[in-house]
């Protein structure tokens, strides 16, 4: 590529509404411009870096053994009326009419039309196991978009649905995608870390989050460093599970009685003040005292409160006004395994708290079961607040203490068991000719959130400095006087070619700038290798190479600089 025949939109200044770095600097780079809020078009150089991601992403999941195809985005809303989630999505959703007045929705997610693809076309188990993926523009409409490509309303991801005759199987296959997930962030070049986490609104059992690790992440994570564990703080349970059940008992007691839940034994029971606005709700199960705050996110949330205008926050309430308080089945969003039809609602008080729930006790014993504080900026205090709740625990796998850091969430993986091919009569025939519903698993990757998210892990004060995987370009040259030097001009032409012919996706940089605006432009949207060709360096047979991260050029031999690269 030659700059002249590209299209670089670099700007000066970063527009001022953006808040985190990767936003700023994307903006700067020219890499993507806003359209509208949460909505971008990916420039050329951006786009290069996306494609770059997204062939990492297919390469990985096509050695994994998955198959990919396209799914359309437009879905008629009969499917997510088939399995309830026309209902319990919330406005997350977007919906529309066609001319005939026919309901549809742009996919938020997935589940639904691959479900309706394979009980089509899948029979026999000898058609199992199946596992399809797409890489496909997502539209969710975010109550907050914000970070740029990070929490976009339209973004890009690929996700991928395992189909299977058994749970043994769909275990083998989640193992073999959560190996995959490793390998994919790996390559990309990325600091990540797999931790256990909630299904949220997609729902299922087991799941795993990807988080790339960095500061400005929306997610705590809590992990022993002697030990495997880590789990997004949402689901870590920082109290150890064999606290004594009486002392539980008596714990759940001061925070929750049957007629009321106060704010300050809520915060007595945190051991600390409680910051943010959202709805409590203490739910009780059989005897034991169940207490949850509810998120602030997975649409489970104030929207759905508010919808309930009805609920007398001190009556007992239904089972139905519980399912549709929470969005789903009560015991769906805690780890707690809640028999909703043992459930009710004792009290709803609107709290001053974090954004999502704390804290739960079952009959096994008493557990902090989260803490997430949400979908704001991290202050430095905010992360010092967590650490007192759960920092220094014991973990909860018995091996050491536990730590906390702050993640970006770009992959999530999900063992769905049978919840969206039950609801569609998603079936095979097995050997014995009987037949059975299929066992599913669901796999996420947000692959327009991880060029924010790497960014957010590379950047410096010239720029962002991207790893050499998924770089705009690899490397540049940036010739001293390409028009005014024939000598200058046949050497970088030379360079060129022979780095392109080796395979290097090189820019050579043939503007007619000043050498500090060309070398201004390369640092800023990433580039890795800079080769600077010269008069006083070509006299002497030698081109000036310099790395992103590097203080000092060196001069290099010309002839060795296809080797040096290497
Ligand atoms: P989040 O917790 O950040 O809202 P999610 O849990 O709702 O994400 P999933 O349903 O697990 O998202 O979707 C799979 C992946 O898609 C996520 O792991 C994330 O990387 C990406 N993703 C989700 N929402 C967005 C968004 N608004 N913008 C960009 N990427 C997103
Ligand atoms: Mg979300
Ligand atoms: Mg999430
Ligand atoms: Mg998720």
């Amino acid at each position: 590529m030659r700059t002249t025949q590209f299209f670089l939109s670099t700007l000066k200044e970063a527009p001022s509404d953006a808040e985190i770095v990767s936003h700023r600097l994307m903006l700067r780079a020219g890499l993507i411009k806003r359209l509208a809020g949460g909505i971008y078009t990916w420039m050329p150089a951006g786009l290069r870096i996306l494609r770059k991601v997204e062939n990492i992403v297919r390469e990985e999941m096509n050695r994994a053994g998955a198959i990919e195809l396209l799914m359309p985005a437009v879905v008629p809303a009969e499917l997510w009326q088939e399995t309830g989630r026309w209902e319990k999505y919330g406005p997350e959703l977007l919906r529309f009419k066609d001319r005939h007045q026919r309901d549809f929705v742009i996919g938020p997610t997935h589940e639904e039309v691959i479900t309706d693809v394979v009980r089509k076309d899948v029979k026999s188990y000898r058609q199992l196991p199946i596992h399809l993926y797409q890489v496909q523009s997502k539209f969710r409409d975010e109550i907050r978009p914000r970070f740029g490509v990070m929490r976009g309303r339209e973004f890009l991801m690929k996700d991928g649905y395992s189909f299977h005759t058994s749970f043994d199987d769909l275990q083998r296959e989640y193992r073999n995608m959560h190996d995959t997930y490793s390998r994919i962030f790996t390559r990309l070049g990325l600091k990540f870390r797999a931790v256990a986490a909630d299904t949220g609104s997609i729902g299922g059992t087991g799941s795993h989050e990807f988080h790339v690790l960095a500061d400005s992440g929306e997610d705590a994570i809590a992990f022993s460093p002697d030990s495997d564990y880590a789990a997004n703080v949402e689901l870590a349970e920082a109290l150890a599970p064999d606290t004594p059940r009486g002392a539980a008992g008596e714990a759940m007691q001061k925070v929750a009685t049957p007629d009321r839940v106060r704010c300050e034994d809520v915060a007595d029971f945190l051991k600390q003040p409680l910051t943010k606005t959202v709805k409590a709700i203490a739910v009780m199960h059989d005897d034991d005292f169940v207490l949850l705050l509810l998120r602030g996110d997975h649409n489970l949330n104030e929207i759905k409160v508010g919808k309930l205008p009805g609920l007398d926050p001190f009556r007992f309430a239904t089972d139905a006004e519980v399912e549709r308080f929470l969005g789903c089945k009560p015991g769906y969003i805690g780890p707690v395994g809640v028999d909703a039809a043992k459930v009710r609602v004792i009290a709803d008080r609107t709290v001053a708290a974090m954004d999502n729930f704390v804290c739960g006790a079952n009959t096994e014993g008493f557990h902090l079961t989260g803490v997430n504080w949400g979908r704001n900026l991290p202050e430095p205090s905010l992360v010092a607040d967590i650490r007192n709740v759960v920092a220094g625990d014991p973990s909860p796998d018995g091996k050491g203490a536990l730590e906390l850091c702050r993640g970006i969430e770009v992959g999530h993986i999900f063992q769905l068991r049978t919840k969206y091919s039950a609801a569609m009569g998603c079936t095979f025939l097995d050997e014995t000719g009987k037949e059975q519903v299929m066992e599913m698993g669901c796999y996420g990757i947000g692959v327009s959130r991880i060029v924010g998210a790497a960014i957010e892990q590379g950047h410096d004060a010239r720029g962002i400095v991207f790893p050499a995987a998924i770089a705009p370009f690899e490397a540049c040259i940036v010739p001293m006087g390409y028009a005014k030097s024939e000598a200058v001009k046949a050497a970088a032409d030379k360079l060129y070619g022979e780095l392109r012919a080796a395979g290097i996706d090189v820019v050579l940089d043939d503007r007619n700038e000043r050498p500090g605006v060309m070398f201004a432009d390369m640092e800023l949207i990433g580039v890795p290798h800079r080769i600077v060709v010269g008069e006083r360096g070509l006299a002497e047979g030698k081109l000036e190479y310099k790395g992103r991260t590097e203080t000092e050029a060196q001069m290099i031999a010309a002839g060795d600089m296809l080797a040096f690269l290497k």
